[in-house]
């Protein structure tokens, strides 16, 4: 390993090998580093499994940072000898009048996304292993995929080291220090490396170390996902073509899920995305989870999906890193110029990682951040004078 770098990624999880990715791309004096395994599983990118959806029910500000992503994922997929994007399209079912629904037709009708409405009786007729409840409908995106989690951040840290980059997993950076030259990245071990930039991509540790910018701003969540198998072999068949989807409950309970895409996790994932958060606590987030989470998924998957065994075979937990109102952060730091930092999660940012990673191999490359993504400057949380 040399002592100078041009840019230094601190953390690799999907977004900081993303960025790693990018910058080696035209740059080749760059290290990542992280202070786990290629794949962690105490982050917040690891499974088999996400969805990407451009039919964004979250809002239409974020379409042109999908179309970028999107446009960076099918690269990605082409370079690879496996596939890393299944064309599962996304099925996104909930209450007529409010919520997933409209919101979802509303940007696609916006972004000239192609898409469908489809009643109940369209769905149960396209998708027999879903129930509709009375009261909704679905919209259908026939271009979401889904995208082999672990396989496509592995493929993009391969690139990386393939363009000259240089990784380094199981070394924790415990201080960035500002110096004549630049900035210093020092290791938890005392040893220190010289640097222009630092990309700063740490997940649910950046509000509380290496930077003091989001100080209060990020709550980790301990959030459990689950794996389930058809009751029986005759149920296999109507598991074809089944969709990544999101299905919002009357109450508001919104479930997400994707289908099985390879060997490493079998079965059906399901999630809630709003409900079972529990505060990220390091000393219980490896314990299984709790029995009465596991009866309240149970319940629902009894309900909106017939042919599945309702008693889950697999669960573990993530973490979302939610910031205030559930969108990313992206900002240079104050007191540390040339520390670009990255906070996409809030349990939505696997799917924007292509995009994010360009946009900030770009700022750490250029030495300044694109007014593309000033929608995620943390100066809407006037947390700084920029
Ligand atoms: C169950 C689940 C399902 C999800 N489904 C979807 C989905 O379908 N679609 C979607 O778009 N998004 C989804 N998400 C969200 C998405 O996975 C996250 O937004 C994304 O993985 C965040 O990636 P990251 O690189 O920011 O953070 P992380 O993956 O947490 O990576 C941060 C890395 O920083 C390292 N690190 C921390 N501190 C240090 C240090 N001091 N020194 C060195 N390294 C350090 C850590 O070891 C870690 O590897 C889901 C999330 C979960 C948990």
């Amino acid at each position: 390993m040399k002592c100078k770098y041009k840019v230094v990624v601190v953390g690799l999880g999907v977004v900081g090998s993303a960025s790693l990715w990018r910058l080696s791309c035209s740059e080749r004096e760059v290290l990542g580093v992280d202070s786990g395994a290629p794949v962690n599983l105490s982050a917040s990118s690891h499974g088999a499994s996400r969805i990407f959806r451009r039919a964004y029910w979250e809002g239409q500000s974020y379409l042109p940072l999908l179309s970028q992503s999107d446009k960076l994922w099918r690269e990605l997929d082409r370079t690879c000898s496996r596939h890393l994007i299944f064309h599962t399209g996304g099925l996104f079912i909930g209450p007529v009048t409010s919520g997933v629904v409209p919101k979802s037709a509303a940007t696609a009708q916006q972004g000239n996304i192609n898409h469908a409405l489809f009643s109940a009786e369209r769905t149960a007729e396209f998708f027999p292993a879903f129930h509709i409840l009375e009261g909704m409908e679905a919209v259908y995106e026939d271009g979401a995929y889904t995208i082999a989690a672990d396989d496509s951040k592995l493929h993009m840290l391969n690139l990386a080291v393939r363009n000259g980059a240089e990784v380094r997993f199981g070394t924790s950076v415990a201080s960035i220090i500002k110096t004549s030259q630049g900035l210093a990245v020092q290791f938890g071990g005392g040893e220190l490396v010289h640097t222009e930039r630092v990309i700063l991509s740490t997940g649910a540790a950046l509000g509380n170390t290496l930077i003091s910018d989001l100080s209060g701003l990020l709550q980790p969540k301990s959030v459990p996902v689950y794996w389930f198998k058809p009751k029986s072999k005759g149920d296999l068949d109507f598991l074809k073509g089944f969709p990544a989807f999101l299905y919002q409950l009357p109450d508001g309970r919104l479930l997400y899920g994707t289908p099985e895409i390879g060997t490493e996790e079998p079965g059906v994932k399901i999630g809630f995305h709003n409900y079972q958060q529990r505060r990220f606590d390091a000393s219980t987030h490896a314990q299984p989870v709790k029995d009465s989470d596991v009866e309240q998924i149970s319940a629902c998957v009894e309900q909106i999906f017939p042919g599945l065994n309702s008693i889950p075979f697999a669960s573990k937990k993530c973490i979302y890193t939610m910031s205030q109102d559930e969108s990313f952060i992206i900002d240079e730091s104050v007191d540390l110029s040339g520390v670009f930092y990255v906070s996409a999660c809030s349990g939505h940012g696997f799917k924007f990682a292509t995009g994010l990673g360009d946009v900030l191999a770009r700022a750490a490359l250029n030495g300044f951040l694109s007014e593309e993504v000033s929608m995620f400057y943390a100066s809407r949380f006037s947390v700084n004078n920029k």
